[in-house]
């Protein structure tokens, strides 16, 4: 249960003094419905009001505070001009200016003949002064609630600074004093305040400096949230740890006898985490470990020999892919190792339906199939094994966490490989697993090329095309790409057939096209007409990005790359470079670019290897972007910034895991205090956790 110190945090915003519901509202669009959500939307800057001029003084553009006397009302003379309150001072005369008015209001708040300081920014208008839609209007007496430096927030459309900034006091007088649960060294290292100071100073900005993430105030307030964020994976990952896993204790034959049926050897890394993830699974603990491997590592060889593994010992083990396309890539790869292991093999997608569907249910349930490759459809409730003791996820950043967990809860002790050839960054996998094991493929398979990356603008696409054709008469397969923008799938779908048959023109030559309007079967047909078949040119949107292996494809041209995450990109190229030719890749861009824009591109031209690539857009970019951060299952910060904050996510580890390994029920004062803390970042979940939660 949420500690009661916390309850004035958590109320609804429409609790607060001043606050009606439709201020709410709109503070609900801006941050959040809660107070907390209010607390965390930290100011953006600052303005300073304690300039007072006279009317004659008052530069034009800037913000002002002036002491008038309202003249006269003058409403507009059709509803759509605005209406105008023409005040003034010794000096001279300015209009306040108001768009769509209301007159009561105004009448009562500037009532003529009265004085009133106001407080805004002062524009010429013609050769008069005005000021539109003032910040502040208050009588003489109430002069000391403007104050000289306020803070400035983001806000929404019908939201002023002056409401949000009432709802932010109130807001804040009922932030609670709450006990310190940082440790007491790092509070001292850091001149850290406690967190209501902390809180409250990071709301009261004096100077513009005040607002930048790197001051005292700010960082204590990030490293709040970074730890909690740890914490509540570090007791995810301890309670992981008490559930009963299973030793899986095999002689390594199955494995032994696909590993024979290949017709490579197994690199290095391939070697090494085999070997890390046989420990896992004669460990009685559970395993979850992240297989992160570039595009093209290899990493389905090393996940089959984890299921057989799994096989070996009379378990099932399933793989599961975020695509149609991939999982029967997958399929298509494992199938001979699996005849050659002797191992009972099955694929259940979103297409089986029916009768075969059900047959194959049946099979899994009754044991007859010993592995099995799927996609989504694995998760569906009627599915159940006989026992599945090993799920492989592939690519796991397009499934969401409750998604990976639900294949893990269809056996018993289930131990879990998620693959992933993105690599992120590390930081964010910390923040999205914490001390989460890895094992990662360095090399790539002996004999992969590099890939020679071009960026041109795509007023140069005739020379392209000319290019492309040379090519395709030298004999290579080219992947030509199209961009998805989600808003309009039909608008880029169309974008990709007008390619298509421009590109058809142009050649003289069929072209294949491949998107996600076509039917499955389509799709299938154009995929193997390219890979098997003699099309040499497969116009293509973003469905290729994942997994699709054709060593023959030597070109890919990437049309608006500058509309691509660095990621997508990677995963894109990754599509060629994979046999003994080598590889040309063509950026085609939409000029003029902006600096990042031109920086990223640069980044994909210089560098093939992904965790730089990862890393680099981390920095250009923020965390929030990459990957799509909201769909991705990773976890999106308030306050911390990991552009900036990066040095206080791994002093969070290191405390969480130092601190669990001492107070793992959180019993000790501190482990008090912490409890406090994640429920302010409500890590409800992970208190429950706790025995004596
Ligand atoms: P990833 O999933 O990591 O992108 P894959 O597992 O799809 O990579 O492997 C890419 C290609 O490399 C496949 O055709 C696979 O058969 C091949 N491959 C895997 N391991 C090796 C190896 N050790 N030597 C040569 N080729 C390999
Ligand atoms: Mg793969």
């Amino acid at each position: 249960m949420r500690p009661q110190i916390l309850f004035p945090v958590f109320a609804s915003t429409v609790a607060l003094p001043g606050v009606g519901k439709q201020a709410a509202r709109l503070l609900e669009r801006l941050a959040g419905p809660a107070v907390a959500d209010l607390l965390w939307h930290l100011p953006t800057g600052i303005v300073d009001r304690s300039h007072m001029p006279t009317v004659r003084d008052a530069p034009p553009g800037a913000i002002v505070t002036l002491a008038l006397t309202v003249d006269a009302h003058l409403p507009g003379r059709t509803p759509r001009r605005p209406y105008k309150v023409r005040c003034s001072d010794d000096t001279g005369f300015l209009h306040l200016v108001y768009f769509n008015a209301h007159p009561d209001y105004l009448q009562k708040l500037l009532p003529v003949g009265a004085q009133r300081i106001v407080s805004g920014r002062v524009e010429l208008f013609g050769d008069e002064r005005q000021m539109t839609h003032p910040d502040h209007v208050v009588p003489p007496e109430e002069a000391d609630t403007i104050s000289g430096i306020e803070p400035v927030y983001g806000l929404t459309t019908g939201l002023t600074l002056r409401m949000l900034g009432k709802a932010m006091q109130a807001a804040l007088a009922r932030a609670p004093e709450l006990g310190e649960w940082h440790d007491a060294s790092l509070v001292a290292r850091e001149r850290w305040a406690g967190w209501r100071a902390s809180l409250l100073a990071a709301h009261a900005p004096v100077g513009a400096d005040d607002v930048a993430p790197t001051t005292a105030v700010r960082r204590r307030l990030a490293y709040d949230e970074l730890l909690a964020n740890q914490l509540a994976l570090g007791l995810v990952r301890l309670n992981q740890r008490r559930l009963p896993g299973r030793s899986l204790q095999s002689d390594g034959r199955l494995a032994g006898a696909a590993i024979a049926a290949l017709p490579f050897a197994l690199t290095g890394s391939q070697q090494t985490a085999f070997a890390e993830i046989a420990a896992d699974l004669t460990s009685d603990r559970r395993m979850l470990r992240l297989l992160q491997g570039d595009v093209g590592s290899g990493k389905t060889v090393v996940a089959l020999l984890a299921m057989l593994t799994a096989v070996e010992c009379g378990a099932q083990a399933a793989l599961m892919a975020p695509t149609e396309i991939l999982a029967r890539q997958h399929f298509a790869t494992i199938e001979p190792l699996a005849a050659a292991a002797g191992v009972r093999l099955a694929l259940l997608t979103g297409r089986d339906k029916g009768k075969t569907r059900a047959a194959l249910v049946e099979q899994l349930a009754a044991g007859a199939v010993d592995l099995v490759v799927g996609t989504h459809a694995l998760f569906q409730e009627d599915v159940e094994f006989r026992d599945l003791a090993v799920a492989v996820i592939d690519e796991q950043h397009r499934f969401g966490v409750h998604q990976r967990l639900t294949l893990a809860t269809k056996g018993k002790g289930v131990d879990v490989l998620v693959m992933t050839a993105t690599p992120i960054p590390r930081t964010l996998m910390m923040t999205a697993y914490g001390d989460l094991d890895v094992s990662r493929l360095r090399e790539k398979p002996a004999g992969r090329k590099p890939v020679d990356t071009r960026t041109v603008p795509v007023d140069r696409l005739d020379e392209v095309v000319a290019g492309v054709a040379r090519q395709l008469t030298a004999g290579a397969k080219v992947y030509w790409v199209c961009p998805l923008v989600e808003e309009s799938e039909l608008i880029d779908v169309a974008a990709a057939v007008d390619r298509q048959r421009h590109l058809e023109a142009a050649l003289g030559m069929p072209v294949g096209l491949l998107h996600g309007r076509l039917k499955a079967a389509e799709k299938d047909r154009a995929m193997a007409a390219f890979a098997e078949g003699d099309l040499g040119l497969l116009v293509a949107t973003t469905v290729i990005e994942v997994g699709v292996d054709v060593p023959a494809a030597t070109v890919m041209v990437i049309e608006h790359a500058e509309r691509f995450g660095l990621a997508q990109l990677h995963q894109l190229r990754g599509r060629i470079g994979r046999g003994e030719r080598p590889s040309t890749c063509v950026l085609l861009y939409q000029g003029p670019l902006g600096e990042t824009a031109r920086a990223r591109l640069e980044i994909m031209r210089d560098t093939e290897d992904g965790f730089r690539i990862a890393e680099e857009d981390l920095r250009l970019r923020g965390a929030g972007e990459v990957l799509g951060t909201r769909q991705s299952g990773m976890p999106t910060f308030k306050l911390a910034d990991l552009t900036v904050h990066r040095d206080l996510l791994e002093i969070a580890r290191d405390d969480a895991r130092l601190f669990l390994e001492r107070d793992p029920e959180l019993t000790t004062p501190r482990g008090q205090a912490l409890r406090v803390l994640l429920y302010l970042f409500e890590r409800d979940a992970a208190v429950r956790y706790l025995r004596s939660g």
